[in-house]
C-alpha cells in the first residue's frame, strides 16, 4: 500500500523516518484517525479542526492548510477505492540533531499518513453488546490533546483485553470520563448523558455526531458529569469512536448493564447513525 511521508506518496516499505525524530524518541507529536466510506472522508472538517487544536496546544506549526490536507488524504483514500477505510495521520515536531527535550528552533514537522481497509462493524455487536471493565485513569491532565504518546492507553487497553473485555471505562476522582480509546454515554430514564468536554477527555468526533443526531431526532440529552454510581446504575452504557462507531456495553465489571442487552435508545441511535453513514457513503 501507498503511504504519504513529508510531501511524497510512496510504498509503505520504502517510507523511512530518522531515529532522531522526536516522535520516535519522545512521543512528541499528535495524530488523527478519520474513516472514509465509499471514498468519502467522514466528518473531515471537524477532524482537521481537532488536528489544528492539538497542534496549537503542543506548539507544532500546522504544516498544511485544510484544502492541502484534504487533497493529501483524498489521494490516499483513492489508492484503496472500493472498501471502507480508516486514514491515520500523524505530525511530529520533527528530526533533531541531538537528543534534547527542549525544542530547537526551525524544526520541520514530520508528516505521515496511511489508509487501511476497515470491516463493517460486526452485527453481533449490535445484537449482544460488549464487555467493559472500569479502571483508574492513569493518564495525564491534557487528555483533550490527541497526542501520539499513548503508553497509558496501551497499558489500560491491554489490561482490559487480559480481563476478557473489549474496552476500559476510565474513572478519575469518582467520575467516569471516557474509554481508553472511546467516549462514554449513559442512558438514565430515557435521558442520554455524556461528560462535558474539558482537559480530562478527548473531544470525540463521534461523540459530537451522536449529540447532533440526538438533537435532530428529538432525543433528550444532557452534557454532565457521570459519577461512578451513575455509571453502575445506568439503564444503558455506550462507547463511541470513529472506527467502532457506537458500542453498547452490556456487561460492566462482570455485572449486566440494565437487563444485560443493548437498550431501546441504543437501537434507535444505531439506526439513525447507520442511515447517516449510508447517506455519506452514497455522496
Ligand atoms: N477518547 C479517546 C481517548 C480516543 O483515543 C478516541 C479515539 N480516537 C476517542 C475518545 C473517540 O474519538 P473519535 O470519535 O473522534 O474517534
Amino acid at each position: 500500500p501507498t503511504v504519504f511521508l513529508n510531501g511524497e506518496f510512496l510504498p509503505h516499505d520504502q517510507a523511512r523516518v530518522s531515529v532522531m525524530d522526536r516522535g520516535f524518541l519522545f512521543g512528541d507529536g499528535v495524530y488523527e484517525v478519520i474513516p472514509a466510506y465509499g471514498g468519502h472522508l467522514f466528518r473531515l472538517q471537524p477532524h482537521l479542526q481537532r488536528l489544528d487544536n492539538s497542534l496549537q496546544a503542543v506548539r507544532i506549526p500546522n504544516p498544511y492548510t485544510e484544502p492541502q490536507w484534504q487533497g493529501i488524504l483524498e489521494e490516499l483514500v483513492g489508492e484503496n477505492a472500493g472498501t471502507d477505510q480508516s486514514v491515520y495521520l500523524q505530525v511530529t515536531r520533527g528530526v533533531m540533531e541531538r537528543r534534547d527535550h527542549a525544542f530547537p528552533a526551525d524544526l520541520k514537522p514530520t508528516v505521515f499518513a496511511m489508509s487501511n481497509p476497515i470491516p463493517e462493524p460486526d452485527p453481533a455487536l449490535a445484537e449482544h453488546g460488549i464487555t467493559a471493565i472500569s479502571l483508574d485513569d492513569i493518564r495525564w491532565q491534557s487528555c483533550h490533546i490527541k497526542a501520539i504518546t499513548l503508553l497509558p492507553n496501551v497499558l489500560l487497553r491491554q489490561q482490559a483485553v487480559e480481563a476478557g473485555a473489549a474496552e476500559a471505562i476510565l474513572l478519575r476522582d469518582g467520575e467516569a470520563t471516557e474509554g481508553a480509546a472511546s467516549n462514554l454515554f449513559i442512558v438514565r430514564d430515557g435521558l442520554l448523558i455524556t461528560p462535558p468536554k474539558g482537559p480530562l477527555l478527548l473531544p470525540g468526533i463521534t461523540r459530537d455526531l451522536v449529540i447532533e443526531l440526538a438533537a435532530r431526532h428529538g432525543i433528550p440529552y444532557r452534557e454532565g458529569a457521570i459519577s461512578e454510581a451513575e455509571l453502575r446504575g445506568a439503564d444503558e452504557v455506550w462507547l463511541t469512536s470513529s472506527t467502532k462507531e457506537i458500542m453498547p456495553v452490556t456487561t460492566l465489571d462482570g455485572v449486566p448493564v440494565g437487563d444485560g442487552r443493548p437498550g431501546p435508545l441504543y437501537r434507535q441511535m444505531h439506526g439513525i447513525y447507520r442511515e447517516y453513514k449510508q447517506a455519506v457513503r452514497e455522496g
